[in-house]
């Protein structure tokens, strides 16, 4: 396939002096050269639930056991916190347990659970993501907003740069050092908006956006500083609800490896055997009778509870796929008996959880994230309007790149945990393991054209495609070139950029380039433009 990366971005200059935007940061490439075998989040999830919540679970939820529960020792003080919490509660739905490990106040995995001088991300950390491997990847996504700002007649004011889940601030950098290149498109820019749950992660980006150690100032919003590229202000805010909404703005917005950090629900479909339920008594009329004569089909939510004291990996059954490392899991995933308020509203929600009820029957399993949902339809607004938030002309992009099927069919059985480069069981040391599960991209779709009536979305696509075809080769062939011409290490530092982009587009089984997937939501436009990277051509 022709790349379709705008000639005046990669073409043309590659073959004179690499333009400024280019120009290899060797720190940062030398930084990023000890990750090419680290592990990325997408792991493969096989892991099966139990399902019938133990005797004993119930017991502690019931506070039967409470005394036993005090004395247990567990892994953390989330642990505890959450274990205290179910006591009084009874078993939590698995979107509570997510983000109460992920983003709780105190000792979640985002906000705070890891010890100092240690983050999420690289050799030290748990995982390693795209924008750590190459500085290519984000220079591609900087270089795919540059096309879509051109596309839509260059508007000269009130262009916001929206970035949800940001990590180290790496991606954002690597698309601002590229947008500079094009000092209009930099000038049209009002704001940077990075929504961090993380406040060591704020700190990271700022460091790295701002400058070491940049003030910053603290507003209703969030934190305020200013970027040092090209003196635009940057805005940190918990959730992306705080960034204000007009008509006029041009919002670019980039999510990576953020929607597989949101919670889920996990429900799996049941017979229910028919019923004797007595009829409704004839003085009351309107109470329906709940007596039903044959079998039918109901969802079941899948809930966290304590797993039974002294439990061990092999009492747990912790699976093969799991390692072994971590202390036997404190909590285990069990099937409500009961329907629950969830397992009655949300696999009714649309009517691909429904056909697949109807398909798979008895056994069917089902993830649904209501957040990805809702950031879905908050982008699609603020792309293409809506009824509380009219525009008279769609405009701005946003560009989704995460890991789930790209087929249509439904998550199931995702959840994965992480830690220090392999695959834990998602209930042990809770707040110190990272929690993700697979993103239902048409989900995200459907979610966004329900919002607003102003956009349209184009793919997935893999991640291999997308680089591609945005140029990926051209641009390392030129990295490599630059590279090479350097006496001191050179040549090593040229291989390790070809290994680490190779990576990115890897399409074997379990290779970023396939496991990957990139969806853009665009202004509405009866499909008439395709985007670049998505089969478009550059529009200039
Ligand atoms: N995009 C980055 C980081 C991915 S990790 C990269 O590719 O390297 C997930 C990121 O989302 C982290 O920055 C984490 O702190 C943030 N995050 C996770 N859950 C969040 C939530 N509910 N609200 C805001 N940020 C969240």
């Amino acid at each position: 396939m022709r790349p379709v990366v705008p000639r005046v971005l990669l073409g043309v200059r590659r073959s004179v002096a690499p333009p400024k935007c280019f120009v290899p940061r060797h720190a940062l490439t030398t930084q990023r050269q000890g990750l090419l075998h680290s592990t990325c989040r997408a792991f493969s999830a096989t892991a099966r639930w139990r399902e019938k919540v133990p005797e004993s679970a119930t017991k502690i939820a019931a506070g039967e056991e409470g005394g036993e529960e005090d004395e247990r020792k567990w892994s953390t003080p989330l642990a505890k916190q959450l274990a205290r919490a179910i006591q009084a509660t009874g078993p939590v739905p698995l979107a509570s347990f997510m983000r109460m490990c992920l983003t709780a106040d105190i000792g979640g995995y985002y906000t705070g659970a890891i010890e100092d001088g240690r983050d999420q991300f690289g050799l030290k950390g748990d995982f390693v993501t795209s924008p750590e491997i190459s500085q290519v990847f984000g220079e591609l996504i900087g270089v795919w907003f540059v096309a879509e700002w051109l596309a839509q007649g260059r508007q000269g004011q009130a262009v916001e740069l929206i970035e949800v889940g940001p990590g180290r601030g790496t991606l954002m950098d690597d698309i601002m050092r590229t947008i500079q290149s094009f000092p209009a498109m930099v000038n049209s820019i009002d704001a940077i908006y990075m929504v961090e749950a993380s406040p060591k992660l704020r700190e990271a980006q700022r460091d790295l956006l701002c400058g070491d150690g940049a003030s910053w100032t603290e507003s209703k919003v969030g934190y305020h500083s200013v970027c040092k590229r090209g003196s635009i202000p940057i805005v940190w805010t918990d959730t992306i609800k705080s960034i204000p909404i007009a008509p006029n703005k041009m919002p670019f917005i980039v999510a990576h490896e953020f929607f597989d950090a949101l919670p889920i629900h996990a429900f799996q479909c049941v017979s229910v055997p028919a019923t004797q339920d007595d009829p409704p008594l004839e003085t009351d009329k309107s109470s329906p009778s709940t007596r039903t004569t044959q079998p039918t089909l109901q969802w079941r939510e899948f809930l966290v509870s304590p797993s039974p004291p002294g439990s061990t990996h092999e009492s747990l059954k912790t699976p093969p796929s799991q390692s072994r490392a971590t202390p036997p899991p404190d909590f285990q995933l069990t099937l409500a008996q009961a329907p629950t308020r969830h397992s009655l509203y949300l696999p009714e929600s649309s009517p691909r959880y429904r056909a697949l009820r109807s398909r798979v029957g008895e056994g069917a399993l089902l993830e649904i994230c209501p957040d990805a949902a809702l950031y879905a339809a908050d982008f699609a607004a603020r792309i293409g309007g809506s009824a509380q938030h009219p525009k008279e002309k769609p405009s701005g992009a946003a560009l989704i790149l995460d890991y789930g099927p790209g087929d249509g069919s439904i998550p199931a059985n995702s959840l994965r945990g992480i830690r220090l480069h392999e695959r834990v069981s998602p209930f042990a040391e809770p707040g110190l393991t990272d929690l993700s599960a697979d993103v239902d991209f048409e989900g995200v779709a459907e979610a966004a054209v329900r919002a607003s009536e102003g956009v349209e979305v184009h793919g997935p696509i893999d991640q291999g495609t997308f680089l591609e075809v945005m140029g990926i080769r051209q641009r390392v062939e030129m990295l490599m070139g630059v590279a090479k011409a350097r006496k001191d290490g050179g040549e090593e530092s040229a291989h390790n950029m070809k290994t680490a982009s190779e990576r990115l587009v890897d399409r074997e089984p379990g290779g970023m380039g396939k496991v990957y997937k990139v969806m853009a939501i665009l202004p509405e436009g009866e499909g008439k433009r395709k985007p670049v990277g998505f089969g478009g051509d550059v529009v200039n």
